[in-house]
């Protein structure tokens, strides 16, 4: 092993497609920059499928040179990688300077399907953001990025997608010592709230607008402003919606996101930033995995309440833009923001009355929803196994269900109000069941099943985390094969499961 080094990469004159509507269109938003070369990149995971999707034929290159492309090491002929720059909240606290400190977006691709997607490194070399950082990352972090990104995106969560990791047989100095790694990443865009603000502190108005149409065009081109709104407000209603709909879906599976700092916010609803998220075992809404979290401000169930307190922020960023008048641009972004609970309200009930079979699930269902998770908050049952089990209830294998409570009687009184209410979907309890499973997956990307595969990666063996992997590729489907990694952690071990930042 060597230790980093930071020789710059090479080009070569392969050529991938690349535009840079980003790099043309928004100037004052980056610094070009060149990613490290490595001296000899190893490809350890290359995502075929999403390359195929992305329209990326890279079928007749030899590995040595996919392995240089995907860590940056070698560049595409069309390639101009910068490092973009963006403020951010971070646990409420304003960082008026942040940026890609470790990350190089390459240019953007033209998928098969019309859409443009940014090509980006993570862990590829120092940048003008880095500050104190080494530009790095760990194989562990890259690694759980894809397990969780493309997880996510198997259960229809809109996500920042892992297209590569590339060893570069050095060593990193992190929690513990790691082998490095980078990962490519694919995403709708990288821009953030935290984009919006950068530009809104250094009152750069102009470009702040142009930041802002560019959003509009790129993400919403459907979705066109209507006569007199400014471009901003409908930017923030249209970001709302989708964050909220991101967010209601984080819920319906349990995913705690861990860092949703306004730097980690997309303005394409994507979700982004995977370092210290992790899943809920045992349903509990004040559930906590990340070592810095000491608060709770980034636990499950406050998960919502910071969605907006993120649009707030974004809100105030655009506001020379949504109207002349300060007074009256308050008012605006405060009416908007007001519908933000009655809309969270009313996409959380329909996610969760998704678990439990109703196709339109009404505010009087709110009561039995929340029952159902007071139940499984009160005797700490798995949030997974249990919604999973209402199928195989309803197909008559009541012993899945019933295993899981210490107190049947509570279950059993529940059970009949959701019977009851079940009625109404007229539907024979078949065809219900089936209808559950697309909701309620068999398999989700367990801690310690995911810490298992990153251990045996670290030290050289990639199967655990190759077969955990494939198993997350189906995750509504019964796969009898994979049981062994349906199971929640003792309690003991995920009581103190601590994720970290992956810095
Ligand atoms: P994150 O918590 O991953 O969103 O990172 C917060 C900020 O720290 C971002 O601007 C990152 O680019 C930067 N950062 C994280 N890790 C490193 C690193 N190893 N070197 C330089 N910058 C980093
Ligand atoms: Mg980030």
């Amino acid at each position: 092993m060597t230790s980093p080094t930071s020789t710059q990469a090479q080009t070569c004159a392969i050529r991938l497609g690349l535009s840079h509507s980003f790099a043309e269109q928004l100037p004052n938003s980056y610094q070009t920059c060149q990613p490290r070369s490595i001296a000899q990149p190893e490809l350890l995971y290359f995502n075929h499928a999403l390359a195929q999707q992305l329209g990326m034929d890279l079928s007749d290159l030899d590995q040595a040179l996919l392995a240089g492309l995907m860590s940056g090491s070698v560049l595409s002929a069309d390639a101009r990688p910068l490092a973009q720059a963006y403020s951010g909240h971070q646990f409420g606290h304003l960082s008026p300077q942040l940026g890609d400190g470790r990350a190089h977006l390459l240019g953007e691709l033209q998928t098969p399907t019309g859409e443009r997607v940014d090509l980006a490194l993570k862990g590829s070399g120092r940048t003008p953001y880095s500050r104190n950082g080494d530009g790095l990352a760990a194989l562990g972090p890259m690694l759980r990025e894809v397990i969780i990104s493309e997880a996510m995106a198997a259960l229809g969560v809109p996500s920042t997608r892992s297209l590569a990791v590339v060893g570069t047989g050095e060593t990193l100095y992190r929690q513990q010592v790691e082998p490095g790694a980078v990962l490519a990443r694919a995403a709708a865009s990288h821009l953030r709230v935290g984009s919006l603000q950068f530009l809104a502190l250094r009152q750069q108005s102009q470009e702040l607008s142009k930041m802002v149409d560019y959003c509009l065009a790129r993400h919403y081109p459907d979705q066109p402003c209507p006569q007199g709104t400014s471009p901003a407000l409908h930017l923030l209603k249209l970001v709302m919606h989708r964050q909220i709909a991101l967010i209601a879906q984080w819920y319906k599976y349990g995913f705690i996101h861990g860092v949703m700092n306004t730097d980690n916010m997309t303005l394409s609803g994507e979700t982004i930033d995977y370092g210290p998220c992790a899943f809920l075992e045992a349903y509990n809404p004040e559930q906590v995995f990340s070592s810095i979290d000491q608060d709770g401000r980034y636990a499950y169930g406050n998960q919502a309440a910071i969605g907006q307190w993120n649009l707030a922020r974004m809100a105030e960023a655009l506001l020379a833009l949504i109207a002349p008048e300060q007074d009256q641009a308050i008012a605006l972004a405060t009416e908007l923001l007001q519908q933000y609970w009655p809309q969270w309200q009313q996409a959380w009930r329909q996610a969760m009355g998704d678990k439990l079979g109703l196709s339109q699930a009404l505010p009087e269902d709110e009561q039995l929803i929340q029952d159902w998770l007071t139940l499984l908050e009160q005797q700490q049952i798995d949030f997974h196994l249990a919604f999973r089990a209402l199928s195989s209830h309803l197909r008559g294998q009541e012993q899945e269900l019933n295993k899981l409570f210490r107190q049947p009687e509570h279950l059993n009184a529940w059970l009949a109000r959701w019977h009851e209410r079940l009625q109404a979907e007229q539907l024979p309890d078949a065809q219900l069941a089936a209808r559950l499973d697309q909701h309620n997956p068999y398999l989700i990307a367990r801690n310690h099943q995911v810490e298992r595969a990153l251990s045996a990666a670290r030290q050289g063996d990639l199967s655990p985390f190759e077969r955990l992997l494939q198993a997350l590729q189906l995750p509504f489907a019964d796969q009898p094969e994979y049981e062994d990694l349906r199971q929640p952690a003792d309690p003991r071990v995920t009581r103190q499961y601590q994720t970290f930042c992956g810095t």
